[in-house]
This record gives structure tokens, sequence and C-alpha cells, in this order.
């Protein structure tokens, strides 16, 4: 053997006994319950923590942590901190951008923050609302609702994603357009640095001017710069009755129009302004027929092929909630469609007459992302865009794209009122997806993202860079951007403890 390979086996040797040596120190703080090693290949309940929602991602971890207190988190961050090992900190595992999927070189930690999932306090009086950060998303609306408030923050997974997800992510979703992205919806943080220290932040004050703001600094952080371990949340007073109405627009213009007058009425009563172009309705039809029964209902001819026929080009899903009685909302939506349909704005409408037929609205706009992954691989988009420029990106992004790739089709749907569409891309039928995905991404990002940017908008609204934008980011954004991106990151976790190798180059 040579000397390189005798240094590279000792190495090897070391690094080996320092491993074990973690996993004994992990052992002892946190019990065997709470420390997952793999079995082998099949150990399902191991592979889960390593593969993302999409089934892109997977990775191999030297093991997943599940710590039930911050002491733990901060304890299990030091140990690992020392022996030189690297942390991926996961919540629900419901990100889309593989941020909290280890590498392949199963040698980093997990650390799963599913078991701190108490409800800590709620304070009616301040309007604000005290959880550990694995609380499930689903689990913090529900003890609002049951102190008779709301907290607002509202997408497809929430029952699934957690908060410390939502925050570290800036979680946006179907309300943003009336209460914001989570980012507005935090008071206060509480977390591990990557040094294992605990900073507290965990304040619940609407006004706090002492210097940088270290809560917004971790809010979208995607686990590079701190483990968050709590939150404290706003909460707003219960709206007593809610609406919703399903809308037929022939153009993306019609659709903005729309969206106009429904502001100019309904004011702060406009809580959600979705759309959905043609295809995805077709494929939550075809794939999901019980979750689009209230597509069905309202198109009468929607029987049989409803790829193209039927189905209008862009259906708007307007939600509307209000302290006043339900006929007030009701009227007050009503008013929006028929001045719509008058103006020429809207060709068909169907306003929400019960709790069950809103659900039903909802169902179908929700079902899409599920839809779509039972239709196959697609390049997945989630830009954002002045709201005035949807059309153009959307007209200009088609064009291009069945330039470059004949024949190729897209799904296209999202949160208009805030200017963010997801615009998903499938290759064409004469190729299957994974080669699509494959050979053209690349290609396909470029398109998208050139006119997203020219038009004065972002490569992502609300689902983060992770590992899947990550180029992407450092490639597009000002200089200036990635060196400041670069130098908190080595300020704050110079031995890149957390989350190496996502979001920051
Ligand atoms: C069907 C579906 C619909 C969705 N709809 C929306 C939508 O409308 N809007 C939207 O914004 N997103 C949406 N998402 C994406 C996803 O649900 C969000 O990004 C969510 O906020 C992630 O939360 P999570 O707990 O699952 O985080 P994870 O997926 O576990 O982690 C996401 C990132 O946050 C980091 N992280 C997680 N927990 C912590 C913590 N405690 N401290 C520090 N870092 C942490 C991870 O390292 C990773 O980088 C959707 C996803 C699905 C599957």
């Amino acid at each position: 053997m040579s000397a390189a390979d005798q240094a590279a086996t000792h190495r090897q040797a070391q690094g080996s006994a320092s491993t074990e040596a973690l996993l004994d120190a992990l052992r002892s703080l946190l019990g065997d319950a709470a420390l997952l090693l793999p079995t082998g290949p099949d150990d399902a309940e191991f592979t889960r923590y390593q593969t993302d929602w999409r089934g892109r991602y997977q990775g191999h971890a030297l093991a997943i942590v599940r710590p039930a207190s911050t002491d733990e988190v901060a304890q299990t961050v030091r140990l690992c901190a020392q022996h030189g090992v690297s942390i991926v900190p996961q919540g629900g595992h419901t990100g889309l951008v593989g941020g909290g999927v280890p590498d392949a070189s199963g040698q980093q930690i997990v650390l799963s923050l599913q078991r701190m999932d108490r409800i800590l306090a709620v304070d009616v009086t301040n309007l604000s609302m005290t959880v550990q950060a694995g609380c499930l998303l689903a689990h913090v609306q529900a003890a609002a609702d049951a102190a008779g408030l709301l907290f607002p923050l509202s997408l497809a997974s929430e029952g699934s994603c957690t908060i410390g997800g939502n925050l570290a992510t800036n979680a946006g979703g179907t309300q943003v357009l009336r209460y914001g992205t989570a980012r507005e919806l935090c008071l206060g943080l509480e977390a591990v640095t990557a040094q294992g220290e605990v900073w507290h932040g965990l304040k619940s004050l609407r006004k706090d001017n002492t210097g940088y703001d270290l809560r917004n600094l971790l809010i979208g952080s995607e686990g590079t710069l701190g483990v968050i371990t709590a939150a404290s949340l706003r909460l707003y007073p219960r709206p007593a009755s809610r609406t919703a109405a399903l809308v037929a627009c022939e153009t993306l213009e019609q659709c903005l129009a729309l969206l106009a007058r429904a502001r100019a009425v309904l004011d702060a009563q406009l809580t959600g302004f979705e759309a959905m172009h043609r295809r995805p309705v077709a494929l939550t039809l075809r794939h999901l027929p019980d979750q689009a029964r209230a597509a069905r209902r309202w198109m009468a001819s929607a029987e049989g092929d409803t790829e193209q026929a039927t189905v209008p080009p862009w259906t708007v899903l307007i939600d509307a909630a209000s302290m006043a009685s339900a006929a007030q909302v009701q009227q007050s939506l009503e008013q929006v469609l028929v001045e719509a349909m008058a103006a020429g704005e809207a060709q068909q409408a169907c306003l929400a007459q019960s709790q069950d037929q809103y659900q039903a609205m909802w169902a179908l706009r929700e079902a899409i992302p599920l839809a779509e992954k039972a239709e196959g691989q697609m390049v997945k988009h989630d830009i954002g865009v002045p709201t005035s420029q949807i059309p153009a990106f959307v007209g200009q992004a088609e064009a291009a794209l069945q330039q470059a790739f004949p024949g190729c089709s897209t799904v296209c749907f999202g949160h208009l009122g805030d200017g963010n569409l997801h615009f998903n891309v499938q290759g064409p039928r004469s190729q299957s997806d994974r080669d699509f995905l494959v050979q053209h991404e690349h290609a396909v990002n470029r398109i998208v993202y050139d006119i997203a940017q020219a038009l004065g908008g972002t490569i992502s609204a609300e689902h983060g860079i992770g590992q899947l934008k990550q180029q992407e980011l450092a490639q597009r954004q000002p200089a200036v951007g990635t060196h400041w991106m670069r130098a908190i990151k080595l300020a704050l976790d110079p031995a890149g403890t957390l989350n190496p190798g996502r979001l920051v180059p």
C-alpha cells in the first residue's frame, strides 16, 4: 500500500471512529427511539426522510434525529458541529425544491422537528399564539379556530407541513392577497444557531425597533442560518362568513379586469383570487373526478373528453370573507359577478350556495398538484411577476416554448391575485416525461426565467430555492446580492453545519 493510500485509509478509519462516537453521543442524549439508523435498502421509514414529496430527490442520511425540546436541538447541533457533521433541518417534508433532503454522501444528519409539535400559548387579547416549530399547519389553524380566532396561512399541504417549515420557506398559499405570506404572520422566533446556542427572539410584539431584524433574516433562510424551534404567530379575528365563486373567463386580461372589479367592490373582504388554465382543470377532471365535482356542476356539458372542448380557457376562484353576515358577503360577491358578466369580463359564474359547494370549489383548486403528479413529470416553475405583466408573461412563454419544443404543453395555475403562477411544462407526447426533463430542463428554465426576469419578476415566488434553483439564483441575482448572502452565511455558519449546498452556493 502506498503512503497516500495508507493516509487515506487512516483518515477513513478516523472518520468512521468519529462518526460512531457522534452516533453514541446522540443515542445517549436523545434515547434510542429518537435516533433512526438505516437498517437496509428496504427500510421504508428511513427512506421516507430521504425522499422528497415529488420523488425527484433521493438522498442518503447518516441518521435521522428527532429531538423533543429546544435544549435537545441545541445539544444535537453542538455535537454535530464538534464532529464536523452537517445537519439538514426537516419539518413536514412537503418542500418542492429539495431543501430538506440530505445529499448522497450518507454523512449528513436529518434533524426532524416532528416531535416538537405543541401549542405553547394562545393570547386572545394580543391576537397571538406561541407554538413549537414541528406543529402541523393544520393544527395551528385548528388551535386558533378553537380560540375563536384565525391563523390565515393556508396551503394545500397544510395537513403535512409544519410551521417551522412554513417560516423557513416563507410560504405563501391562498390568502396572501389579504393577510400576506408566512413572514407577515410571524411576530417572533426562537432558533438554534449553527454553534448550538439558542437565540431567544420569541417576542409577541407588533412594534420592536431594536436594530437588525434577525427574525426576518431567519424567515426564508431554508434551514441554512438556524434551526427554528418555536414561533410566535399573528392571529386575526375569525370572519363570521365566507363564500366563493367560480368564474369562466376567455382571457387573462379578462381575469385581471375581474380582479380589479373584485378589489373595488370587496376591498378587504377579498381573501383569494386563484386562476386555473384549461389544462389543469381538465387534468383534475380526468385524474381526480371526485375533487372536480364543483367544476362538473357548473360546466353542464363536461361529460366525456373534457381536455379541450368544454372547460373554459380560464377558471377563476374568488374567495371572500367578512365579519358581516353570510347574506351580506354573498350579496357583495354576487355584485362582482353580475357587473363582470355585464361588462363582458366573465362568460359564466357560479356562486357557492352552501358550505359543501364552497369546499368543493376549493377542492378543485387544491387537487391540481395531485392531478399533475398523476399525469406525469413536468419541468416546474413558481414564477412571480407584477400582476399587470401576467398576460405578457404567459403569452411570451407559451410562444417561446412552442417554438423551442413543438408539441409541448403547459399546466398554468396559481395565485393570480399575488402575481404568482405555477407554470409547469410537459414535453411533447413523442418523448417520455423523464427524457424530456433530463434533456431539456435547463433550456426550458432559461426560456421561462428569462421572460419572467425581463418583466421584472422572480424565479421563485413561494417555494424557495433549495437544491433545485440554487445555480439559477446564483447566475441571475445581482452580484451584490450573492455577495451579501455569502457573507451572512459565512458570518453565522462559517463551518457550513446547517444545510450546506442549499440556497447559498
Ligand atoms: C400539495 C402541495 C401544495 C403546496 N402548496 C404550497 C403553496 O400554496 N404555497 C407555498 O408556499 N408552498 C406550497 N407547497 C410547498 C410546501 O408545502 C411549503 O414549502 C412548506 O412551507 C414546507 O413546509 P415543511 O414543514 O414541509 O418543510 P420541509 O419540506 O420539511 O422543509 C422545507 C425547507 O425548510 C427547512 N426547514 C424545515 N423546518 C425547519 C426548521 N424548523 N428550522 C429551519 N429550517 C427548517 C428545510 O431544511 C428545507 O430547506 C406545497 C407543497 C405541496 C406538496
